[in-house]
Parts: C-alpha cells; sequence; structure tokens
C-alpha cells in the first residue's frame, strides 16, 4: 500500500466510524430497552475493528474519480503533499497508540497491585452476607469476594476467575445496601460486561484520535450500568431502596480516580444520570421491561448492514488511482491470500503508478503537443 493509498484509507475510516457512531445513535432511539442499546454498542466495538480490517485488505468502490480532471503536474504536487502528510500522520497515531497502550497496561498493573492488597471476605462472612438467591449465583460463577481500602467504588474483574472488590467503607453498609451492590456486579458477570470492557478498550487504543470513538465508550458504559440497575430492580429491589444505596456510593465516590475497570459509578455525573433515570421510572410506576432478544438481534442485524455498506465508502484522495475502472484493486497481503488459494485477484491498477501522470499527458493531448 502506497503513502496515498494509506492516507485515503485513513481518512475513509474515519468517516465510516463517524456515520457508525451516528447510526447506532439513531438505532439507540428506535431499540429504547436498555438490553437491546447495550447490544447495539457490543456490536458497533466489533464493527470498529473490522472496518478498519475491511479499509486494509479489501478494494473499494470508486464512485467518484476527481482527480481524471486534474493535469499532470497537479497530481504530482498532490501526490508530494499527500505522501507527506500519510507519514506526519501515521507518526503521529502511531505515538499515540504506544501512550494509551502504555497507559492502559500501566492501570491494569495498578489494579492487579490493588488487588494483591485487598483482604479476602472469609466463607463465614460471605454465607451470613448472602441469601439464598445470591448465594445460588455466586455458586454458579465462584466470584472471589475482596475487600479494598483503596478502590474508587464497587467493581468486578474477569480474568482467570472472575473477582468482585467492595471498598472497605462501603462493605460497611446495611447488610441489604451491600447485597444490591453484589446484584449488581453479578449481572455484569453474567452479561460477560468485562469481556466486552476489554475490547472496548482496545478499540480506545486502535482508534485513540476519535471523537466518536471515545463517546461512543463512555455511551456503552453508561447503558451497561443501565442494564445491570434494571436487574437489581427485577430481582425485586425497590427503586426507593436501590437508590438509597447508589446515593451512598456516590457520596463514597466523590472524584476518586477512576480505574479501567467496570466500576459501579465511573464518576458522580455518571451515577446521577442512572439516578435519574430509576426515579423517572420510579415516578411512572413502570415495569422494567424484560430482555427482548428478538428486538436486539434485529437492532445488531441493521447495524451489521449499515456496516457492511461503508466497507464501500471511500473518500477518493489518491491523486494517483486509477480512473479507468470503479474499483480499486485488491491490497497486496489480501491478495496474495487469495492467490494462494487459487483465486484470482487484481492486485495492481490499471496502468503502473509510476507513468500515472504521463497516461493523464496522453489523455489532455497535451503529450502529443509537447513531442510535436
Ligand atoms: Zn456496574
Amino acid at each position: 500500500m502506497t503513502s496515498t493509498q494509506l492516507l485515503e484509507m485513513l481518512l475513509s475510516c474515519s468517516l465510516q466510524i463517524m456515520i457508525l457512531t451516528g447510526a447506532c445513535m439513531v438505532l439507540e432511539r428506535a431499540f429504547p430497552r436498555p438490553g437491546d442499546r447495550y447490544s447495539l454498542w457490543k456490536a458497533y466495538f466489533l464493527c470498529v475493528p473490522l472496518l478498519v480490517a475491511a479499509g486494509l485488505m479489501l478494494p473499494k468502490l470508486r464512485i467518484f474519480q476527481p482527480w481524471q480532471y486534474a493535469d499532470a503536474d497537479t497530481l504530482l504536487s498532490a501526490a508530494d503533499v499527500e505522501t507527506l502528510a500519510a507519514k506526519v500522520l501515521i507518526a503521529i497515531w502511531c505515538i499515540g497508540a504506544v501512550v494509551m497502550l502504555v497507559r492502559w497496561i500501566v492501570h491494569l498493573f495498578v489494579l492487579q497491585l490493588e488487588l494483591f492488597h485487598c483482604e479476602c471476605v472469609s466463607s463465614g462472612d460471605l454465607q451470613q452476607l448472602l441469601d439464598r438467591k445470591l448465594d445460588l449465583e455466586f455458586r454458579k460463577y465462584q466470584p472471589r469476594l475482596l475487600i479494598s481500602d483503596d478502590a474508587q467504588g464497587p467493581y468486578c474483574l474477569q480474568m482467570h476467575r472472575p473477582v468482585i472488590v467492595i471498598p472497605r467503607k462501603l462493605f460497611r453498609l446495611e447488610r441489604d445496601q451491600v447485597r444490591h451492590i453484589l446484584v449488581h456486579e453479578i449481572a455484569h458477570l453474567q452479561n460477560n460486561h468485562p469481556l466486552q470492557h476489554f475490547i472496548q478498550q482496545a478499540v480506545q487504543v486502535i482508534c485513540w484520535f476519535h471523537p466518536s470513538v471515545s463517546k461512543a465508550s463512555s455511551h456503552a458504559s453508561l447503558v451497561r450500568e443501565y442494564c445491570c440497575d434494571d436487574e437489581v430492580i427485577r430481582c425485586g429491589i425497590p427503586y426507593s431502596t436501590y437508590l438509597r444505596t447508589l446515593l451512598r456510593i456516590a457520596e463514597y465516590a466523590g472524584c476518586r480516580k477512576a480505574l479501567p475497570s467496570i466500576t459501579f459509578g465511573k464518576t458522580p455525573s455518571e451515577l446521577k444520570l442512572r439516578a435519574k433515570r430509576l426515579v423517572e421510572s420510579a415516578g411512572h410506576d413502570q415495569a422494567v421491561p424484560n430482555r427482548s432478544f428478538r428486538k436486539g438481534r434485529l437492532a445488531v442485524a441493521t447495524l451489521l448492514l449499515i456496516a457492511c455498506a461503508l466497507t464501500q465508502l471511500s473518500l477518493p484522495t489518491d491523486p494517483l488511482a486509477s480512473s479507468r475502472t470503479h474499483w480499486s484493486s485488491w491490497p497486496k497481503w489480501s491478495a496474495q491470500a487469495l492467490h494462494c488459494l487459487g483465486i484470482p485477484a487484481r492486485d495492481y491498477e490499471v496502468f503502473d503508478r509510476r507513468i500515472r501522470p504521463f497516461e493523464q499527458l496522453h489523455e489532455t493531448g497535451e503529450y502529443a503537443n509537447a513531442c510535436g
């Protein structure tokens, strides 16, 4: 892939991700249940790396070819500028991605250190704390329940074994309130949220420069919390009682630093939004909607269709692209893979990119005039 092709791919992918984020937000309005909304965001964080992979590995449809009207000098000048721009942007992206990756690894390391200093709740204390239903869930997922002196709020992790961490101060709340926290954290484990959070973080490292991805990430985190709040209410815990628990957590969380885990309330403003939503639901005496797998699948299928269509959306910025075909060539690596499987794939432009400006001269008749 040449520098001008790489720049075209980078700009096209950025546009595709922006449109995909917008589509996801519009679809959220059509499917307002938190479960369906979260299914959409789950699919979104899988679609983003797929769009990047498609940009690197698939040919593109070129409907508009604005460069066919440019003269040879303009093509060469634009190619020089774009080559320089591509090199600068790739260097900035690499630096940003490395910084984000190092930051993520450091946070995970800090989290591991924090776990190392946590106190494990004894089985006797646990038995006193859990009611029958919670006891069944604990037997199913077998999480380690840890008490921390440093945690920002309650959170869960899943590495080789699930872990639920509760700050010591919150562990001293009334027993019912601690149970609410545990029901909420178990709901995260039931729905496989730690893995989805990991994928979300990885996408943020790749697309660190894109504001749509950051916005989507905070949106997905909030919807994930809504889902688990609904699970708590679905367990028969009254809105007012659960709101009191949220309030105690908000008091504790204050302005402590967030870690890259599924924290009960990453920020006080997030807790405020969740509390506001619960107050509205309680005010309207709304029953928490049950999960609708059919609607969730429909929402995800619609988003996947949009993502498939977006793979062919490209910004025609490459001045050296052939104007004699509506399809770009296959990138070298995917073409080679297809050749190995015996599938013919065009992995070169219709004419050599190095002589593209001279071809342009022929097309416009300037070459003949210069020779004649
Ligand atoms: Zn949570």
